[in-house]
């Protein structure tokens, strides 16, 4: 848009190229008018359902860029709230400032002109102005379009810094009365999470437009709750989160703003497992039999305690007469496999059948592999059915599944495709849980036989597993609906890996070091870096320094590639001849995080290791570790600044998954782990985990007393509550573990 179109009320609107709006041009009522809207009962979802565009300001492109953050109803603009304010107090008088000195300032425009710089094309723009106490030079750099619009007599609010050559503003907005929003410039002023292509100058002017329709927010707590509480209306608090008068009413504005969040988060995982429940009867299967109790004995290693008492738990659900619904958690190597098929196999005992689902061929074929020596002694015949399973054995494993002559199978999501039909499921595991979506973890559930005792069908037990420890601060919300079960033991006898994050000056050493274990007989990894959003780049990396190794550092060695792009044949291929000895080192992508164990690989690199989250790195090197020799892992990384480095210094230093967990989410904050998305996380817009997790913990105690109180979430009076909780968390993004 030409400046030609910029509104004549709004000689010093910033550059929009695209939809210009007048700083404070509508009819909105100031901050003070604002505060006491009364709260009215009869809610209106739809006017905060109104897209974005509809503010003054919101054009195609700013929508676009606010879309990316979340952010395309105007009810999304109320809910993103500032992170932080500045306090830029009262105007205060030219004269009285010191050179140095930070602060606002309201004066009337006399003349301003344009200037260029010759070094550099630095453009300046310069303007004379002046308040009662005297005149001043104001200042703005690479603002080139204010020349025009800052005609004589305008009235400006300037907040900046007086120095030598004049005041240089910071950020400036019309004074005149009447229109002045005085948002910008003075008092506490809202700093909103901002992104590349959207300022946070525009959040703030759009909760500005936004505020007064607060009042239309449903109110989602019950009365009763929010009296006893005392908190604030929802309005009341969106309205003091956004422009509060202190920082105190902030901070407690957006607490109030996180409980609602956080309990209506809390009140949907509940509903979710309550209806599930309601829904479904289970199969109890009695207690454990001989055949199971043999099976156990004849493992060629002792349990862990920690199995031990997975086992028992398991054993308690299995018995129930509602299906089980459990997490396992345990990192990489801490035995969740034994687990797995101990609970299969008490299915089979019982005269069912089981299932094992696994994200990926590979995955699925090492699990066909691990049964087969784990049911050495209780030969029970098994099917693998995968996408890559022969049609004439496919057919064979679908009929003898349907007929019930098959107890186990293994496979991938061929598993819960329509014609996949089975007799008596009893039990599914899901493994690397979060590598599902949650309606295809949710599709075994739908398998199971009939229900004896009624007319619908009964559901199996489900066992899901996970090796990406979720930090016990973020447990109520990532599997509130579901029971846990933690590994955290390891077997005896694993080796820690000892770990080395260095720069690239060791980079000569380190590939010495790595040739010199090969040169022992052991094999090694090299992990290319994440890129993130691009499998395709990755892929592409790690070929070329394949390549490169293959023809420096490594040319007297054999060299495999292993990446997300190959075909599933190629892949397999790769693995296959790396775990038979025949290459020595693996370049791979991040892909050999799962499904991997190649017990004569000893040494581990990675590049970019910054990249990776601590839990994912974990994990990486949880691939070496696995033999009788000590093994070493050497991360590349760029400790550039003073996060990288604490976190490199954990995981050289912390060896357990979980307490790593827990440190990258302590420094790196709940939203950006790597890979929040892998456990299954809800996205919060208000509330901060881990800091919030007390207000989480008071959030879930009020949904059990209203399940108390009322017997049900769908009684009707939690009807509000109910709507607005499916509405925030209905979809699947921010669902929990399971549907
Ligand atoms: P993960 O939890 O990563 O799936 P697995 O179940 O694959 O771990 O176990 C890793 C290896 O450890 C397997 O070879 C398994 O047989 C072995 N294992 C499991 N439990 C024990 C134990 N209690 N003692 C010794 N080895 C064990
Ligand atoms: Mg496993």
């Amino acid at each position: 848009m030409s400046q030609a179109a910029v509104p004549i009320h709004d000689p010093v609107g910033e550059d929009e190229p695209e939809a210009p709006f007048a700083l404070g041009g509508g009819k909105l009522q100031d901050r003070e008018a604002l505060r006491a809207v009364p709260l009215r009962s009869a809610p209106k979802p739809s006017v905060l359902d109104a897209p974005l565009t509809t503010l003054r300001g919101a054009g195609p492109k700013l929508a676009g860029a606010a879309a990316e953050i979340g952010i395309e109803t105007l009810g999304d603009v109320l809910l993103h709230v500032p992170h932080s304010y500045r306090d830029r107090a009262a105007p205060r008088k030219i004269a009285e400032l010191r050179i140095g000195e930070q602060a606002t300032v309201e004066v009337t425009v006399r003349s301003a002109r344009l200037r260029r710089t010759r070094r550099r094309g630095l453009t300046i723009v310069e303007a004379s102005v002046a308040d009662s106490s005297g005149p001043a030079k104001a200042v703005w750099f690479n603002q080139p379009w204010l020349a025009e619009k800052l005609r004589e007599g305008t009235r400006l609010l300037m907040y900046g810094k007086l120095d030598r050559s004049g005041f240089r503003v910071e950020e400036h907005e019309l004074a005149d009365d009447g229109t002045a929003t005085r948002i910008h410039t003075t008092g506490l002023v809202p700093v909103h999470p901002a992104s590349e292509g959207l300022r946070a100058r525009w959040l703030r002017e759009w909760a500005w437009q936004a505020l007064p329709l607060a009042r239309h927010a449903v109110e989602p707590l019950p009365a009763e709750l929010r009296a006893r509480r005392r908190l604030a209306s929802a309005g009341d608090a969106l309205a003091a989160a956004h422009f509060p008068a202190s920082l105190a009413e902030a901070e407690r504005a957006r607490e109030r703003l996180a409980f609602e969040e956080l309990f209506l988060h809390q009140a949907a995982l509940a509903a979710r497992r309550q209806g599930r429940r309601a829904r479904q009867p289970g199969i109890p299967l009695g207690d454990r039999g001989k055949l199971v109790g043999r099976w156990l004995e004849s493992l060629p290693f002792e349990l862990t305690s920690d199995q031990r008492r997975a086992l028992g738990e398991i054993d308690v659900d299995l018995a129930a007469a509602r299906p089980m619904q459990r997490l396992l958690m345990g990192e990489v190597g801490s035995g969740k496999t034994v687990l797995a098929v101990y609970a299969m196999l008490r299915a089979v005992e019982a005269g069912y059948q089981a299932a094992l689902m696994a994200p990926t061929e590979t995955l699925a074929e090492q699990h066909a592999v691990t049964l087969d020596g784990l049911l050495s002694q209780a030969p029970t015949p098994f099917a693998l059915l995968t996408s890559a399973t022969p049609a004439a054995r496919r057919r064979n494993a679908l009929a003898r599944l349907a007929s019930g002559e098959l107890g186990l199978v293994v496979g991938t999501h061929a598993l819960i495709e329509a014609e996949v039909e089975f007799d008596r499921l009893a039990v599914c595991v899901v493994d690397e849980q979060h590598r599902f979506g949650v309606r295809q973890r949710a599709a075994l559930d739908v398998k199971g036989p009939p229900d004896p005792a009624g007319p619908g069908q009964a559901a199996p037990h489900a066992l899901h597993m996970t090796a990406t420890p979720i930090p016990r601060t973020l447990s109520l919300t990532a599997y509130g609906d579901l029971d846990a079960t933690v590994l955290r033991e390891l077997p005896a006898g694993r080796k820690p890996v000892k770990t080395w994050a260095v720069g690239e000056e060791k980079r000569a050493g380190a590939y010495e070091f790595i040739r010199e274990r090969l040169r022992e007989g052991r094999q090694a990894y090299v992990v290319c870096p994440l890129v993130e959003g691009s499998e395709k780049l990755e892929a592409k990396a790690a070929a070329e320094e394949a390549e490169r190794l293959r023809a420096t550092e490594f040319a007297d060695f054999e060299l495999g590639l292993l990446h997300g792009q190959m075909p599933a044949r190629q892949k397999q291929e790769a693995m296959q001849s790396f775990a038979a000895g025949e290459t020595d080192v693996l370049v791979a992508t991040s892909v050999i995080e799962v499904g991997i164990d190649v017990a004569n690989a000893t040494v581990m690199l990675v590049e970019g290791a910054e990249r990776y989250g601590l839990s994912q790195l974990h994990q990486l090197r949880g691939r070496v570790g696995r033999g009788e020799h000590s093994s070493q892992c050497i991360l590349f990384a760029d400790a550039g600044s003073e996060l990288a480095r604490r976190r490199l210094a954990a995981i050289e230093s912390e060896r357990d998954g979980f307490k790593l967990a827990e440190v990258d989410l302590a420094l790196r904050g709940e939203g950006e782990i790597l890979g929040t998305r892998q456990h299954g996380l809800p996205r919060f817009r208000v509330a901060e985990l881990p800091d919030d997790v007390a207000v989480l913990t008071e959030a879930r105690r009020e949904v059990i007393a209203l399940l108390e109180r009322y017997g049900s979430l769908e009684a009707p009076e939690l009807g509000p509550l109910m709507d607005a909780a499916r509405r925030r968390f209905g979809d699947e993004r921010s669902e929990g573990i399971h549907a």
